[in-house]
């Protein structure tokens, strides 16, 4: 019976252009190998370029003799080693905070964050484009969600003047959004949140490392870091590895090793990460050219592409950008040509972006050269209207 079940939601999914694959490709910094093709790699967040970097190898291969491969137990239990406090040292003050705290993954950093700071008696308004894991904790943490209108601070006060209930409110952003290549209004939606006693969580997945001044991320960007009393990032994008992080007031991180199950119940990153984002982190602050490289890549694709009659979506200062097909069927054609003519972007669909508007996300990772984003420009075909 299930299994008829399975098989027809499979059924319907083709029919719509809407079932996911997995594709088996090689990495090799920029460029991706695909069925012994090398293609122009503009799909992943590797922005800075770092995860194939020879010293964070290095850094990490030093810490697999020291520590071996995994952390062995809970960082409760017998899980923590000296190299996740250096990094959550070095995270803190990188994000100008008190304290910070790693966990296994960005997605587990969103689920254990929410579920411990919300409970049933409180209220969670969500940005209505944040990230899946944003949605997926608020639901595990049974407080009452409420999403409010894409990065409009008054559409959220107008809710938090109507809510009269008394239990916490917890406003959610992204920094910035990877699927439409924008920034939150920080410091508008700060202003609502002080004024409305609501405590802000920012998930700057996607500006941690390339956003604002040494790659600070999009409250540095605003210069607002003091008052985002929750920084919430990730160690797999810009910073080429694998985990998430929060910082925040030491109360606030010792609140969460008491209450976030995803922190508690789970084994601990392992420390072979932690170092390569130790050293992640030394390298993004460091390197400036890296970030300057992205935005004058990610400003020829916009303006070229858009000469070639696309419409493109993004603000400069995101590294990404979007060019918008609207129909799945469109966006997988075109993705397909891409790949033909060498580049590889594959096509953003629904449920992760809203139905009738599919589109192409393209990331430049700062290793690129400017033929190879020339010639991701060339796969474009001319678009005729
Ligand atoms: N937040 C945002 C905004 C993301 O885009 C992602 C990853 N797509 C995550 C959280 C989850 O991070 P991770 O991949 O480290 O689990």
């Amino acid at each position: 019976m299930i299994c008829a079940h399975w098989s027809q939601a499979l059924d319907r999914l083709a029919a719509r252009h809407l079932k996911r694959e997995l594709r088996l490709v090689e990495r090799h910094g920029s460029v991706i190998v695909r069925d012994g093709r090398t293609l122009v790699n503009l799909a992943s967040n590797d922005y800075l370029g770092l995860a194939s970097d020879q010293r964070l190898i290095a850094a990490a291969s030093a810490a697999l003799e020291r520590y071996g491969v995994g952390a062995g137990a809970s960082r409760l239990l017998a899980g923590n080693f000296s190299i996740h406090e250096e990094l959550e040292a070095a995270l803190a003050e990188f994000k100008r905070a008190e304290a910070a705290l790693v966990f296994s993954s960005g997605y587990a950093t969103n689920v254990g964050i929410l579920m411990a700071l919300a409970t049933p008696r409180d209220h969670l308004y969500l940005d209505e484009l944040v990230h899946a894991s944003i949605h997926d904790g608020a639901r595990l943490s049974g407080a009452r969600v409420e999403r409010f209108r894409h990065a409009d601070a008054n559409d959220l006060e107008r809710r938090l003047r109507e809510n009269a209930s008394r239990g916490a409110r917890i406003v959610v952003t992204d920094g910035v959004f990877s699927m439409d290549g924008d920034l939150a209004p920080l410091p508008d939606l700060i202003a609502v949140c002080e004024r409305h006693d609501a405590l802000l969580v920012v998930d700057d997945a996607h500006g941690t490392g390339v956003v604002g001044p040494a790659g600070r991320g999009t409250a540095a960007h605003f210069g607002v870091e003091n008052r985002v009393p929750v920084q919430m990032g990730t160690l797999s994008k810009a910073l080429g590895g694998q985990g998430g992080f929060v910082a925040g007031s030491r109360q606030l991180i010792q609140f969460l090793i008491q209450r976030a199950r995803s922190f508690i119940y789970s084994t601990g990153i392992a420390p072979v990460l932690a170092a390569a984002a130790l050293e992640a982190l030394r390298i993004a602050e460091g390197e400036e050219w890296r970030r300057e490289t992205i935005k004058r890549q990610r400003e020829r694709l916009a303006s070229a592409l858009a000469a070639k009659g696309y419409e493109v979506r993004g603000e400069l200062e995101a590294p990404m950008l979007l060019v918008m097909m609207g129909e799945a069927e469109a966006a997988l054609e075109l993705a397909r040509a891409l790949e033909t003519a060498g580049a590889y972007a594959p096509a953003i669909r629904p449920p992760t972006v809203p139905h009738g508007t599919s589109r192409i996300r393209l990331a430049p990772i700062a290793t690129h050269t400017a033929e190879q984003i020339e010639a991701v420009i060339a796969a474009f075909p001319e678009k005729t209207r």
